[in-house]
């Protein structure tokens, strides 16, 4: 299972950020090497005593306006309360309580999830100016000095306290998780009611997947499944239009980093667009298995060989994750909606694999016997060993004399080789490369 999420919610200039860098550090690591993606720091992992969590900076637009900060303020407390277990609200122990202060209180307290109200800025030893801070009606407010490092290892004790005990986190919840992103107006909302309305019988008050109210789980064929929801971007929206793109994203991603598959949709009447291709950027890089479903496939006028054209053109799109597998459907008439469930579950099996060690090695020797490594100025790649590391996704570790030598194209081919040799298909896989003498 996932670790906690925590979300950090505030006005601007209230030392999110600053927070944010302290407890992350230098762990912060933002891969960007999937065209089309770019990635605010949204994410960052953190760890605590036995627990490690991920924290979400909500915030951290330009706010122009009391209306563009009423808006701001009301999609940080949206997100946060979707998606995290526990909200840390921050305010200004220099400026005092603010009316905005207020407003953000009374979105959070109507969600009932735990919020600690941290001040931030206190830093001296004098606690007076948290005292106001009462008003809120948040409970008992703690000070901190991101800045200087004071109180943050109380806020931190506070702060796990909430989270389950990591020895069960494992054995939590063995359902399987299923975003469904993409655009808006894809079809995800009609799609998510056509699968929930055939042969459904919703499980309500499951220990365990009561915390997040736009979780909605369902059992089908004896299997048990969550859907995770993204949408909601468009409901309220009255903020400029990066805000939206951004909060979209912090969305999406939430979803995808909870998600144990991505069913990502895509119109059938385009290619796989700009916007879609960043969507499936992010389902890639965090390392998630997912299936393309062309949706309103109805709406296309068909000959002989449509349909292997249009998966031509979106795979050429899409050459980043050119594993995944596509599967064309009509969220209206329901044509092939019932294999949707069929694709998930087969590349959630096949993101769980674990290759025994010396079957990988056969694998791995054959392809270099086929292709010789590279080299560099006189000195050959040497491949000594691999072995499989984790699953979710397969993550293998090559062994090497120098991983300098590792060309990017060599190694492309070694992961075709690995693809060709084992059903990887609609997983990522990763490839590591250790120094060895
Ligand atoms: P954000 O907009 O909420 O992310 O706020 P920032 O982290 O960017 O901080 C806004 C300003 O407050 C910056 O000038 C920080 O240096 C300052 N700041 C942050 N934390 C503290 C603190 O603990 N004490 C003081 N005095 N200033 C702080
Ligand atoms: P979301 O914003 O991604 O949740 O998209 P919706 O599910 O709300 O769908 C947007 C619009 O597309 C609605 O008018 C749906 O009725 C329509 N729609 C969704 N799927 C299909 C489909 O497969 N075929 C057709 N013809 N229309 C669809």
């Amino acid at each position: 299972m996932n670790k906690p999420l925590v979300a950090v919610v505030g006005r601007p200039n209230v030392g999110k950020s600053t927070f944010f860098n302290r407890i992350v550090g230098q762990r912060l690591s933002i891969v960007e090497d999937t065209p089309g993606v770019t990635r605010d720091r949204i994410y960052a992992d953190g760890e605590w005593q036995r627990y490690a969590f991920t924290l979400v900076d909500t915030g951290g637009i330009e706010i122009k306006s009391d209306e563009e900060l009423f808006q701001d303020m009301r999609m940080q407390a949206e997100i946060a309360i979707d998606n995290a277990q526990v909200i840390l609200f921050f305010v200004d122990g220099r400026q005092g309580v603010t009316s905005s202060d207020h407003d953000v209180a009374d979105m959070l307290r109507r969600a009932g999830k735990p919020v600690i109200l941290v001040v931030n800025k206190i830093d001296g030893p004098s606690n007076d100016a948290i005292y106001d801070f009462y008003d809120l009606g948040m409970g008992d407010p703690m000070p901190i000095s991101a800045a200087q490092g004071l109180g943050i290892g109380d806020l931190l004790d506070a702060m796990v306290a909430y989270f389950p005990d990591p020895d069960e986190l494992e054995e939590e919840d063995e359902a399987i998780h299923i975003a469904v992103v993409g655009r808006p107006n894809v079809g995800k909302s009609s799609l998510v009611n056509m699968i929930l309305n055939e042969k459904r019988s919703i499980v309500s008050d499951i220990a365990g997947t009561t915390r997040d109210a736009i979780d909605t789980p369902f059992e089908r064929n004896g299997k048990k499944y969550v859907i995770i929801d993204t949408a909601g971007i468009r409901r309220k929206a009255k903020i400029e239009d990066a805000s939206i793109e951004r909060y979209s994203v912090i969305r999406s991603l939430m979803a995808i980093r909870r998600c144990d598959v991505a069913l990502i949709l895509i119109d059938g009447r385009e290619y796989a667009t700009e916007q879609d291709v960043k969507i499936a950027g992010l389902v890639h890089e965090e390392g998630k298995p997912s299936v393309v479903l062309v949706n309103k496939w109805d709406l296309v006028d068909k000959e002989t060989g449509t349909l292997e054209q249009h998966r031509k053109r979106v795979m050429n799109n899409l050459s980043f994750m050119n594993y995944v597998p596509t599967l064309y459907i009509s969220a209206k008439t329901g044509q092939r909606v019932n294999r949707v469930l069929e694709e998930a579950d087969r590349v959630v099996e096949n993101t769980r694999q674990r290759i025994p060690t010396g079957v990988l090695n056969d694998v791995i020797n054959d392809a270099i016997s086929v292709v010789e490594p590279p080299s560099d100025k006189g000195r050959r790649l040497k491949i000594y060993y691999a072995t499989q590391v984790s699953t979710r996704p397969p993550t293998f570790v090559l062994f090497v004399n120098d991983p300098e030598l590792m060309h990017f194209s060599y190694e492309r081919y070694l992961e075709n080789h690995l693809r060709k040799a084992f059903d990887f298909s609609g997983t990522p896989i990763r490839i590591l490369k250790r120094q060895r003498n």
